[in-house]
């Protein structure tokens, strides 16, 4: 839906060649990587990134998969309004991401001061979107899910990321589980071709980048013609981009278990440069619950997956999503979740009580579970995740590994990088340029990241 509402608090100068632009970016690494993909559209017209919201253009770019995200939007963009009157009006207030998705016109009535509400798909229009709501001097709204695909119109990307860089290569999501917005704010699954993400990692590569994580609401979804004529999956796109000699490390993230096929898992013997640490969410360990949220496989299926990786790569690492107090959950499929916790161990999750979101199946179901019980369990389940994570941290002292660097540390005289398992190292040496892959041994574990050393003569070198 494209539409225009008069926007009279709208006074967007015209006339400036170069703007200053700020985008705030909530939610996933999709949504990180999609505020770059506005800003690359938008430097050709003369914006500029800035750090501070008192810019001449200002973009939420939004997440809506639980509650409070739309609470969030509302109150920064009502503290958004102050500096806005304060430039005299001179500010174009735009939303996009998936709350500008699903609520569209909604935004402008709750806060008409905003120009522009941009839905995930149309951000390769928004030089357009801009002229228009500056000719029309009138709200806009582009929500449209258009028949082309979002990955053929998006420019190239001109920036480089650093030494670690995203490429989104997949988009939306055909498997409705019954909790998620994500079927209807991002749509259905796309692939982008493989040309393209070959090419784009060719680029981030040029500038700086070592280490590749490939981005997909499910990434291992993912297929598409392959450089050869045949169909590929996402296990041999890897293969192809490990033949790129300036990539050190490749990841992909966020994985379904449906989609985990003996070719992705096979590839972990093989594929040296595909990192032993791998995101999959399971939500929860009870099989009525599974069912429940459609997510179509069992405990035991996902039990299975873990064993075979562990097999195909002993040192490889889980981190995973929970969602506790989904409607039906009864103690026993919350003792079910904790045992297969403790079974698995993870290196790190991420957990939260079930959020209720209107137009998805689960929101009406009727065995909603009271919040104080379901935070309760959650609290339980957090205390066992931390505890698996600080073991996991401790068990990395005394290893060496290689660690690819990205920059400074926080304090002076120190370098920072990632280890295979993304934890954050840290080293008391500032010599170590960034993008360099060196092996570390690790003398010390914080709750949230480790610290090492690395020999002189390794720096020398
Ligand atoms: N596609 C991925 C998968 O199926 O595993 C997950 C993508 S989703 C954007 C990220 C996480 O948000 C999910 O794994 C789930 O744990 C959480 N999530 C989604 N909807 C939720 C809801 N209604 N309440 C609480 N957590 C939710
Ligand atoms: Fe949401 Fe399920 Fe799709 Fe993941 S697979 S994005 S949780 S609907």
């Amino acid at each position: 839906m494209t539409e225009t509402t008069a926007s009279p608090a709208l006074t967007h100068h015209a006339d400036t060649v170069l703007r200053t632009l700020h985008i705030v970016t909530w939610g996933c690494q999709m949504n990180a990587y999609d505020s770059l993909r506005m800003a690359d559209v938008l430097r050709p017209i003369g914006y500029r990134e800035v750090a501070t919201d008192d810019a001449d253009m200002v973009i939420f770019n939004t997440c809506h998969i639980r509650e409070r995200a739309a609470d969030k939007l509302f109150s920064a963009l009502g503290r958004l309004r102050a500096v806005k009157e304060a430039r005299g009006g001179r500010m174009m207030i735009a939303v996009a991401g998936c709350v500008a998705q699903a609520e569209g016109a909604e935004i402008l009535r709750r806060a008409p001061y905003v120009d522009l509400v941009v839905g995930s798909q149309a951000y390769h229009k928004l030089p357009e979107l801009i002229a228009a709501v500056e000719a029309k001097r009138a709200s806009v709204i582009d929500t449209d899910f258009p028949a082309e695909q979002k990955f053929d119109f998006l420019p190239e990307a001109q920036s480089g990321q650093g030494a670690i860089a995203n490429i989104a290569i997949q988009e939306g999501c055909d498997k409705f589980c019954t909790f998620c917005v994500v079927p209807y704010t991002r749509g259905a699954e796309q692939s982008r071709p493989t040309a393209a993400i070959i090419a784009e990692a060719k680029r981030l590569v040029a500038h700086g980048a070592r280490e590749i994580a490939l981005l997909g609401q499910n990434v291992n979804a993912w297929h598409g013609e392959g450089l050869d004529g045949r169909d590929w999956s996402l296990a041999r796109l890897l293969d192809a981009l490990a033949e790129i000699p300036e990539i050190g490390r490749l990841r992909y993230t966020t994985s379904h278990p449906r989609d985990m096929g003996a070719d992705l898992i096979a590839a972990y013997r093989h594929n040296e440069k595909l990192m032993p640490f791998l995101h999959l969410p399971v939500q929860s360990g009870s099989d009525t619950i599974l069912a429940a949220m459609n997510r179509r496989h069992t405990a035991a299926q996902f039990r299975r997956i873990i064993d075979d990786l562990r097999s195909a790569r002993p040192d490889i690492a889980f981190s995973s999503d929970f969602i506790i107090g989904f409607p039906g959950e009864t103690d026993a499929d919350f003792a079910a979740t904790m045992a297969l916790v403790r079974e698995t161990g993870f290196a790190l999750a991420y957990s939260f009580t079930y959020s209720r979101r209107p137009g998805t199946p689960a929101a009406d179901a009727a065995a909603q579970i009271a919040p104080e019980v379901a935070h309760a369990r959650l609290l339980e389940l957090q205390e066992v995740l931390r505890e698996q994570q600080h073991a996991f941290n401790r068990a990395q002292v005394g290893r060496r590994f290689e660690v690819l660097f990205t920059g400074p540390g926080r304090h002076p005289g120190q370098t920072a990088g990632r280890s295979p398992y993304l934890q954050p190292v840290v080293v008391a040496d500032a010599g170590v340029a960034p993008g360099t892959i060196m092996p570390v041994t690790i003398t010390a574990a914080n709750p949230n990241s480790l610290m090492g050393t690395i020999k002189q003569e390794q720096i020398a070198a």
